[in-house]
């Protein structure tokens, strides 16, 4: 392998965002990615079907941040879309985040307005000077009606803990309308690359200065890919470590597994996502032609599965894994050269666009 300036271990949005900024200041890029594919978890691909589906589930963008939207907008055209979710609770199919829609349709009640709708969520909601863990968030915005029927059950299949369990950050994501808007998301910039995921890492990745090997596990490379300016990780920091500050324990990730199904008609669901709180093992079903507006006779959907064991998707914050991940951020800190980048490497859920926002800061700060 050529010297290259910058080794980057991962091929997801930090080190494709990573790799481009350098590679277009005239540095030599060297991507190790363990998977045989770039993209990390926004990887999609045209299905036997004919229709384009996400490997790793759903992924909807959205941000309030201009620089990323701006970054971004380089390398795709973007499609905007606005998403929207639903629940099955109790035979019924309602907004969530919770709306004047839900609550009417789950409390058989006529809530007509803002003011309404105001009223019934005090006398709902459960006040805590400041939510400590997501049992008490959901109650202090929703109450514990709703919190039963669509926060706990999805919240323990996802996580295979007790919303109280867990760090307020989790459903603090979930906000409450006190309107009819059944958007899932609030933020300004709301799209979908047009062409998809991967076809967007390709142009990200595609500077003839960046160099990319699949299959590459950085760790049995290490001699070689130390050799550089500078080392970008954003892989488990534990993993990095070998698990060494825990005797071996592991930070703990949630998985998903994901079942793809193809049907013989135009639409399975009436939406891109529907959540399942309280019946079925999976917490949600996912139908992919909604997202791109692809037309196509069949359609493909997949059901979520969460697991302890699989690709780590989601850091579960619960107090122990928070404190075990400060002593490895500390190690990390006194290294030298490296730099532990995303959502893997900080341990931290991160939306796509916090992703990209970090790299672009961390680039922009150490040049
Ligand atoms: N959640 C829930 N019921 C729902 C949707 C979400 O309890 O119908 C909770 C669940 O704990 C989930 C969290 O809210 O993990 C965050 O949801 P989000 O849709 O942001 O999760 P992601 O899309 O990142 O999987």
């Amino acid at each position: 392998m050529a010297k290259h300036d910058i080794v980057i271990v991962g091929a997801g949005i930090s080190g494709a965002t990573l790799a481009e900024r350098y590679a277009n200041e005239g540095k030599k890029v060297w991507i190790l990615e363990k998977r045989d594919h770039i993209g990390g978890n926004c990887y999609d691909y045209v299905d036997p079907a004919g229709i384009l589906v996400s490997k790793y589930g759903a992924h909807i963008f959205h941000t309030n941040f201009e620089d990323v939207w701006q970054y971004i907008n380089r390398f795709a055209p973007w499609r905007p879309y606005y998403h929207k979710v639903l629940a099955s609770v109790d035979g019924q199919l309602v907004p969530v985040p919770v709306n004047i829609v839900t609550v009417n349709k789950l409390l058989g009640l006529h809530i007509k307005n803002s003011a309404q709708m105001e009223a019934w969520l005090k006398g709902a909601q459960i006040q805590f000077t400041s939510p400590k863990n997501s049992e008490q968030v959901a109650l202090s915005r929703v109450g514990k009606v709703l919190y039963e029927k669509l926060f706990r059950n999805y919240t323990k299949k996802q996580w295979n803990k007790e919303p109280a369990e867990l760090d307020a950050l989790v459903l603090a994501r979930i906000p409450v309308r006190n309107d009819f808007n059944d958007g899932y998301f609030s933020d300004k910039y709301q799209a979908l690359p047009a062409g998809g995921y991967t076809r967007l890492f390709e142009k990200m990745l595609g500077h003839p200065n960046i160099h990319i090997s699949l299959n590459a596990d950085f760790f049995q490379k290490r001699q070689e890919a130390q050799n550089c300016e500078k080392l970008f990780y954003t892989g488990p920091i534990d993993g990095y470590f070998n698990y060494s500050l825990s005797g071996g324990k592991k930070l703990q990730y949630r998985s998903l597994r994901f079942e793809f199904e193809t049907h013989n008609k135009e639409f399975y669901q009436s939406n891109s996502v529907i959540n399942y709180p309280n019946t079925e093992a999976f917490t949600r079903i996912v139908e992919y032609k909604h997202f791109t507006g692809q037309k196509n006779p069949r359609t493909t959907i997949s059901k979520e599965y969460p697991s302890d064991v699989g690709e780590p998707y989601y850091p579960l914050p619960s107090p122990e894994n928070l404190d075990l991940y400060e002593q490895y951020a500390k190690a990390a800190a006194k290294l030298k050269g490296i730099h532990f980048v995303g959502r893997l490497a900080n341990y931290k859920y991160f939306n796509m666009d916090q992703a990209f926002k970090n790299a672009l800061d961390l680039f922009t700060g150490l040049t």
